[in-house]
């Protein structure tokens, strides 16, 4: 745990009892802080009471006296689409609203680091997709290369329940739009910013909100490097404003398909080569082509990211590529199961929207493809141009019917189940192709969430017979 600190003596309410709320009561607590819990839900509070926590209520007139912040949890709007009842009131009265980030950033650093070798440092992924991807592998080459690393955050453990650093440790955080808009402290040492594609625009008040929240990871006297994916014109932008010009390699551009060989910092994959180049030279290339665990682009630019992140920290080409090569991926993130007789089973069961199966589909050329579930607005419409690579569709769930009309030409049947969909693809699938589950859909018409929709895929393959 990471003890708050600057707080001493001091009553800080906490709103929000989830996993990351309990554990900044607890850090709190630990830094000599009385820490204020409340949350709305009355299980939520059970459950804090259940762990021997006390509760104030919040919602009281004089709830905030003597009260030195509030700290809150990401679920919890703070400004739009309209501040949390509790929030506006602390606003009002001028208390400081902040989150459990950026009590981590103002109490990691300690006195007993002045008798280190090596600072410890902070990298933190933010991005509208491929975060968590980034950030494991950011965290699988740093433990490979035998650096002591901790992931947390969005991702593994909540910021305060992080050991406290050691010499030369590394965190990588993977930290939302949400986090990164609230946190009064944000000072990693590197920072990642992955893409940005429309998303929780409602709670941002637009795409430029979206993209102000992310930025504040990179605002001025903000990290030593800045590993920015260049593809959206967000992402030049941000770049551009960061550098004193294209040749300052205090950033190192991303990109998955331009080639970028300017004067300054960059890694970029094409047709699935990761290449490294530094003042208009190439310094590594990497073959990502056979690497199981990071298929298709998108994976590619993800493998870029944290490569450039990992090469920030001073590690070596050789080093991070053979890293790369045991990445074995994230569970229902192109996450591949099985190979049976010459096909290959993937589990993309994270593939909720339109977007991310686009990417799925666009990873493997043969495809045998399980779809369906609780279809978003305009079905699956948008993946028309992804479709020649489908040999045939089993569809499941709510929008399974939906789904097949706008499948047109493309060989298809209603399987129903995710059971009926696995038997009859493995049935049918010949060496070569790919059982590929990115259902383009929610899950909760069949399963309480995508976790178990891709648990139950992978059951059923390995229960299929050999
Ligand atoms: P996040 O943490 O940002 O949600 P994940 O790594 O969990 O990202 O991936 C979420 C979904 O998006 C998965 O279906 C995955 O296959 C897809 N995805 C992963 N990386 C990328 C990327 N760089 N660009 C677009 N889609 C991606």
């Amino acid at each position: 745990m990471i003890p708050v600190k600057g707080f001493k003596g001091q009553r800080v309410a906490v709103l929000g009892l989830g996993r990351s709320g309990l554990a900044t009561a607890r850090a709190l607590a630990a830094g000599g802080a009385e820490p204020l819990l409340w949350d709305d839900s009355p299980e939520s509070r059970a459950k804090a009471e259940a762990q021997g926590f006390a509760l104030t209520d919040l919602t009281r007139n004089t709830a905030f006296e003597g009260v030195a912040a509030l700290i809150t949890s990401p679920g919890i709007p703070h400004l739009y689409p309209a501040p949390h009842p509790i929030i506006a009131r602390a606003l009002d009265l001028g208390v400081p609203v902040d989150n459990d980030i950026g009590l981590f950033f103002q109490s990691w650093s300690g006195p007993e680091w002045d008798d280190f070798e090596t600072t410890p440092k902070v990298v933190a992924v933010t991005g509208s997709n491929g975060k968590s991807t980034t950030t494991a592998l950011i965290h699988h080459i740093l433990t490979h290369a035998g650096k002591p690393a901790q992931m947390a955050g969005n991702i593994g453990r909540g910021v305060l329940d992080l050991d406290p650093a050691g010499d030369g440790a590394v965190v990588v955080l993977e930290l939302s739009s949400y986090q990164t808009d609230l946190a009064r402290a944000l000072t990693p040492d590197v920072a990642v910013f992955t893409n940005l594609s429309p998303d929780h625009l409602d709670r941002h008040g637009g795409r430029g909100g979206y993209f102000a929240a992310k930025r504040r990871l990179f605002a001025e006297g903000g990290p030593d490097r800045a590993v920015i994916g260049v593809d959206e014109a967000e992402g030049r932008y941000l770049a551009d404003q960061i550098g004193q010009g294209p040749a300052d390699d205090r950033v190192i551009r991303v990109s998955s398909g331009q080639k970028l060989e300017g004067p300054g910092w960059s890694v970029f994959a094409r047709k699935g080569f990761l290449a490294e180049w530094r003042r208009g030279r190439q310094i590594a290339s990497i073959d990502l082509r056979g690497i199981d665990g990071l298929p298709g682009a998108h994976n590619h630019q993800n493998a870029c990211a944290a490569y450039a992140a990992t090469r920030a920290l001073g590690l070596a080409p050789r080093l991070i590529e053979a890293a790369l090569r045991s990445f074995a991926g994230l569970p229902h993130r192109s996450q591949l199961v099985a190979e049976r007789g010459g096909v290959r089973f993937v589990n993309d069961s994270k593939a909720t929207n339109v977007d991310s199966a686009a990417k799925a589909l666009q990873a493997f050329p043969k495809i045998r493809w399980i779809a369906g579930g609780m279809g978003k607005d305009g079905g699956i419409g948008a993946l028309a141009p992804f479709l020649p690579s489908v040999v045939k569709a089993y569809l499941i769930g709510h929008s399974a019917r939906e789904f097949a009309l706008q499948l047109g030409a493309t060989p298809h049947e209603i399987s129903e189940t995710m059971a009926v969909a696995v038997a009859r693809a493995a049935a049918e699938a010949q060496p070569g192709e790919v059982v590929l589950l990115a259902p383009a859909a929610a899950s909760f018409d069949q399963y309480p969430d995508f976790e178990k929709r891709g648990a139950h895929f992978i059951e059923l393959v390995e229960a299929l017979p050999s």
